[in-house]
């Protein structure tokens, strides 16, 4: 599944080409995604892209009176390919933008192609996201903040994006490793040291994947690739059994809301 650092790739890698250009034509495919695609997303040529924006893992192309919302759902891409360029089965929606064409591919179709004319920030979808983690909003302050009177344990709360955006289930494993945090414990017990540290690394591990996946900008664009890359450098995520590679005691795996949880029981406390 797409996670927050492939769609950040995503964005930097087609907004040069879509900033300041104006659409040519949209094709729908098929309107039947997650949601189905809107009438008006077909009325869209004319219109100049002004800006691509993130907000979550969700795409906001800048058309001035309106916003195209794209979500890469759990097996979507983007990619540009040359105008003119047969589409695949899984090809649902093409934006056409001069020489070159946006172009979703969706084989399980949970992916969103949407239009709104609203505030995107008001929009259903992306109303109750929580705080974006690579923006100056996510600190140690408003960690700790955030954290008090929670009985959550730290690893499911951040996971949950009505609190904090995008932090998926390696990057939370990454992160609490780096911050030599246990995910066991409650997040309301974290410290304001703690949630210093936390913050700093969840950022890091961000980054870090964000890098790894930019080197696959240039023929584009990352939903495939940038994942599998970070994993092979993994502190603790799916290393199971394997030695930790700063204490070398043996990395354990559990689960926590369904989800696997991978941590060093000596380097994380
Ligand atoms: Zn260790």
């Amino acid at each position: 599944m797409p996670e927050l650092p492939e769609v950040e790739v995503t964005r930097r890698g087609i907004e040069p080409h879509l900033v300041g250009r104006a659409i040519s034509s949209v094709t729908v495919r098929e309107p039947r995604l997650r949601w189905r695609v809107p009438r008006a997303v077909g009325a869209l040529a004319g219109r100049q892209v002004r800006a691509v924006r993130r907000r979550g893992k969700y795409l906001l192309l800048d058309c001035g009176d309106g916003h195209l919302i794209l979500h890469l759902g759990m097996s979507g891409s983007l990619r540009l390919v040359a105008a003119g360029s047969a589409p695949g089965k899984h090809d649902h929606f093409d934006l056409v933008v001069g020489e070159q064409v946006l172009r979703l591919r969706d084989p399980r179709r949970f992916g969103a192609v949407l239009w709104t004319t609203q505030p995107p920030e008001a929009h259903p979808l992306l109303r109750h996201l929580g705080i974006e983690p690579l923006s100056r909003a996510l600190d140690g302050r408003r960690l700790h903040a955030l954290t008090r009177a929670s009985r959550v344990r730290i690893k499911p709360f951040l996971m949950d994006g009505r609190r904090v955006v995008g932090v998926g289930n390696i990057y939370a494993s990454e992160s609490l490793f780096l911050a030599g945090i246990d995910p066991r414990r409650a997040a309301g017990r974290l410290s304001a040291a703690d949630c210093a540290r936390l913050s700093a690394a969840i950022k890091r591990t961000l980054r870090t994947a964000i890098r790894a996946g930019g080197s696959s900008l240039r023929d584009f664009v990352g939903s495939d690739g940038a994942e599998g890359y970070f994993q092979r450098r993994a502190w603790v995520y799916d290393r199971a059994g394997q030695a930790c590679r700063r204490c070398a005691t043996t990395i354990r795996r559990m689960v926590q809301g369904q989800r696997a949880t991978y941590f060093c029981p000596r380097c994380q406390r």
